[in-house]
């Protein structure tokens, strides 16, 4: 009897051990530690997502005679390609408004017109915006150093360039600033508007340069004109483009270097068909 009451106990005990846990346990009280952890998210469903376009960026496109950057940008990827300098003088308008221009672009993507792809050079002459002068370091004006078929080395002397002791270079596109844009104009600029100061007018040049030049009057209100001593320059950039390429090129004369909502529009209006 007592050899039967030992095996019943011990039957008990080990039926104890083997017991599953309380079912009815509240789960709330259990230890953290035992907590299943979370479950990470389903991997989201791989879609066929469009490879972004890259923000445009300011790009070095060759550098001045003392190795200052000259840079450009573009944007919208249109097949009507314009081009717009600013800084070919230092001393001007042209750089700080071709500036805005591209902050404004930046700003908002889609202010580039149907169609379009505009490409900005910031500054053609760095060392005469450092300097503040209108040549760039060695006193050439890169206005005057274009191979249009008037370029001469000694300027005419009713050419306020030639009065400032300017030349136009030892020979066509003699100069780095000069060539780093001649290269960049074989990318085939269906126009082209060079930002100077400051006559405050429009000056036009070549096939149908009149006309873009009358429609950017009536957004910004500069008349459209030309320098009066226009018949004394040599080798400009305004002669030489429609020369070469058969395009039109328009100079802004500046009266200041604000981007005001009439002179974006002008610009932009250069940028559409
Ligand atoms: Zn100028």
């Amino acid at each position: 009897m007592v050899i039967a009451a030992m095996a019943l106990l011990a039957l008990t005990a080990a039926a104890a051990a083997a017991a599953p846990p309380d079912a009815h346990a509240d789960p709330a009280a259990a230890p953290l530690a035992v907590m299943p952890p979370d479950l990470p998210d389903p991997a989201p469903t791989p879609t066929a997502t469009p490879t972004p376009t890259p923000a445009p960026a300011w790009k070095t496109i060759g550098h001045s005679v003392k190795g200052r950057p000259i840079k450009a940008i573009v944007f919208g990827d249109g097949a009507l390609k314009v081009l717009f300098i600013g800084g070919t003088h230092g001393n001007e308008y042209g750089a700080p408004l071709a500036k805005a221009f591209a902050r404004w672009l930046l700003a908002h993507p889609g202010g580039v017109p149907e169609g379009a792809q505009i490409h900005i050079i910031r500054c053609q002459n760095p060392d005469g915006l450092w300097a503040w002068t209108r040549a760039n370091a060695r006193g050439v004006d890169l206005n005057r150093n274009y191979p249009a078929r008037s370029w001469s080395s000694r300027l005419d002397p009713r050419d306020p360039s030639a009065m400032m002791g300017l030349t136009g270079g030892s020979r066509p596109g003699s100069e780095p600033e000069t060539r780093a844009v001649l290269r960049y104009l074989k990318k085939g600029f269906a126009r082209l508007v060079g930002l100077h100061s400051s006559a405050g007018l429009l000056d036009w040049n070549g096939p149908g340069a009149k006309r873009l030049a009358l429609r950017m009057s009536r957004l910004c209100g500069l008349p459209i004109g030309h320098l009066g001593y226009q018949p004394y320059i040599h080798g400009s950039l305004g002669q030489f483009f429609p020369e070469r390429y058969g395009k039109p090129a328009i100079t802004v004369e500046l009266l200041s270097a604000k981007l005001t909502r009439g002179l974006r529009l002008a610009l932009l209006a250069a940028a559409r068909r």
